[in-house]
């Protein structure tokens, strides 16, 4: 009898993001009973309006409902797009890097104009962060407008990875200068491959062979030497060998089988983003799965819209747009950031939901978001986050450069690694804050400042600067956040073990086990098993503990209790319910 008295309750589960109309159908009622139903409580809102979830659930409770929030994981929104469609090869995507004067842009604008086809075509270059490069024979390249690694690590900063290739621009009269260092280091902390491109041969003064050379010492060795770096000699400005250039990016490319699904609801990232006076919400977006269509439904970031018009490089209009391609899009209901990624969903309203949710997300995580603090190291390894520490050098001198190198890196132990992103004599830039965020590594000044640049950065986006004049003071503190790089010991320890002594089929619940407890104690949320015969035949968690109707947190020897195990509803009179913790110890050095 009981039984059908529980089943008279009506139970409903509110979506965290619920509209008015969508609360009414899940309440059976017409939306205008929940509309009077919100004015009692004083909200005044339309059909189509979100209702806060406290209130939604005010709402059903009045209307005779026992109601309950369901947490929506915007997992769960986001479809798991099959997998049954074929990977085919794809552009690349390349960005262009190097010292400052060496040619990058010259390199760029003379890649364009090499575009013949294109030109056929019509459709005047249009700037939208990207532009597409077709060989005569069709296979395409995509260029990255901004050079330098200051762009492609901010979008990295914020987990962005489009970039397949970078091309290394170093003037063949100059040679290697500080930022073809960073830029090297920059590429290598994200695995982006490298070309270089030996410039300016056309100068008088130009030396390739002594470009070669220096690159070798940093690790770039020439294949012709031996080594599998392809270094290719062009003129920007004579446009000498920029399709040769092309071809062996080309070759790259089929090197790292590039493939991408071209069916299928489109994946991709924004690489920029602007408002527009008359447009509206303009974004670039550059496709890396899938085909991205005029209509499809959007989120990127905490922003969602509808696909309302799509333009080429050239500023001509497209319907669709498939892998490595960038498009100009309208249709966002607000500006996305670059580096944001994006994914068409099924319909706007999905869309919705869950750039709702992760608003809420991103306002609970930037009260905690934050770079990795040296201090937190442990925490993190404690964690299974992190195994690998990653720092950035900046010195006064190329002595304590290298003194720090050594010593640090030879913190290294099997366990954990210590790695040197990038080190380099001068004070603490932007761009090593920039590549501490993107890296999550920290940031070592030995002698050295930041300057007021790095230093509002690096305040900003949370990223460590260790200070240091004392060399032995440096190597301390990276060996004492190394000793919780160690993995710690899992260790467990038995809180108490019970019997059960009946069984009881709760509806809505499963079954609770009636238990006394033989030692030690229960402890509600614990890690629990089960033991049938001496036979472990599950493991997992309290899910709920009762004394009598009660809940409670624990329950001691020598008492009776209600034990609901997490997920498992087939207990038997004469099992032991055990309880343990689980603990991690330090390992001692
Ligand atoms: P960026 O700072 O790396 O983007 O360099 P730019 O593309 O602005 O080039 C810097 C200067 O070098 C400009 O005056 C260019 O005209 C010149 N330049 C670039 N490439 C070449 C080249 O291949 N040969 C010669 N002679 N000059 C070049």
């Amino acid at each position: 009898k009981k039984e059908e008295q529980e089943e008279e309750i009506k139970i409903v589960q509110i979506p965290e993001i619920v509209t008015v109309r969508e609360l009414a159908e899940l309440l059976r009622v017409p939306p205008n009973v929940v509309m009077a139903e919100l004015l009692k409580k004083g909200v005044l809102a339309t059909i189509n309006q979100t209702v806060p979830s406290e209130v939604a659930l005010q709402v059903a409770e009045a209307l005779g409902f026992l109601a309950e929030i369901k947490k929506q994981e915007e997992e769960t929104l986001e479809e798991e797009i099959p997998d049954h469609w074929e990977k085919l090869p794809r552009p690349p995507i390349v960005v262009v890097m190097g010292h400052v004067d060496h040619g990058k842009t010259t390199l760029l604008d003379t890649i364009r104009k090499t575009n013949v086809a294109e030109r056929e075509k019509g459709g005047i270059t249009q700037h939208i962060g990207a532009s597409v490069v077709q060989l005569p024979d069709g296979r395409k390249i995509t260029f990255l407008d901004t050079p330098g690694h200051e762009a492609f690590t901010s979008l990295r900063a914020r987990g962005a990875q489009i970039t397949d290739i970078a091309v290394l621009v170093v003037a063949a009269d100059d040679g290697v200068m500080p930022q073809t260092v960073e830029a090297i280091n920059h590429a290598r902390a994200f695995n982006v491959p490298i070309i270089v491109a030996v410039n300016k041969i056309d100068k008088p003064g130009a030396d390739p062979q002594r470009v070669r050379r220096e690159l070798s010492e940093l690790g770039l060795i020439p294949e012709e030497w031996g080594g599998d770096t392809i270094f290719v000699d062009v003129s920007a400005k004579t446009g000498q060998n920029v399709e040769a250039l092309l071809e062996y990016i080309l070759l790259l490319a089929e090197i790292l089988e590039l493939k991408a699904r071209v069916e299928g609801p489109a994946k991709g990232t924004v690489i920029e983003s602007k408002l527009d006076k008359q447009r509206g919400p303009v974004a670039t977006l550059i496709v890396q799965e899938g085909t991205l269509k005029v209509g499809d439904p959007v989120v990127a970031g905490t922003s969602y819209g509808r696909i309302r018009a799509m333009f080429d490089d050239k500023g001509r209009k497209l319907n669709s747009a498939g892998p490595s391609t960038p498009v100009e899009v309208l249709g966002f209901e607000e500006l996305p950031m670059a580096g944001d990624t994006f994914i068409v969903v099924e319909d706007e309203k999905k869309a919705r939901q869950i750039a709702e949710i992760r608003k809420q997300k991103k306002e609970q995580q930037e009260k905690l978001s934050r770079g990795l603090m040296l201090e937190d190291v442990f925490k993190k390894i404690e964690e299974g986050e992190l195994n690998e520490l990653r720092l950035i050098l900046k010195t006064d001198t190329i002595g304590s450069l290298e003194a720090l190198k050594k010593a640090l890196t030879e913190l290294s132990t099997p366990e954990v690694s210590v790695r040197i992103l990038h080190g380099a004599v001068g004070g603490i830039t932007e761009n090593d804050v920039m590549l501490a965020k993107a890296s999550q590594a920290i940031i070592i000044g030995f002698n050295t400042r930041p300057d007021l640049k790095a230093k509002e950065t690096a305040e900003r986006e949370k990223v460590d600067i260790k200070l240091y004049s004392i060399i032995y003071e440096a190597i301390e503190d990276v060996k004492n956040a190394l000793r919780g790089l160690l993995k710690p010991v899992q260790k467990e320890v038995v809180l108490g073990s019970a019997e059960v002594r009946a069984t009881f089929k709760i509806k809505g619940v499963g079954t609770v086990a009636g238990c006394y407890v033989l030692d030690g104690k229960i402890v509600r949320n614990a890690n629990a098993r089960l033991i049938r015969d001496g036979v472990v035949i599950y493991t997992g968690k309290i899910e709920s503990l009762k004394r009598f109707k009660e809940d409670v947190q624990e329950v001691a020897k020598g008492f009776e209790c209600g034990v609901k195990l997490k997920d498992y509803n087939d207990v038997k009179v004469g099992d032991i319910i055990e309880c343990y913790e689980v603990k991690l110890e330090k390992p001692s050095l």
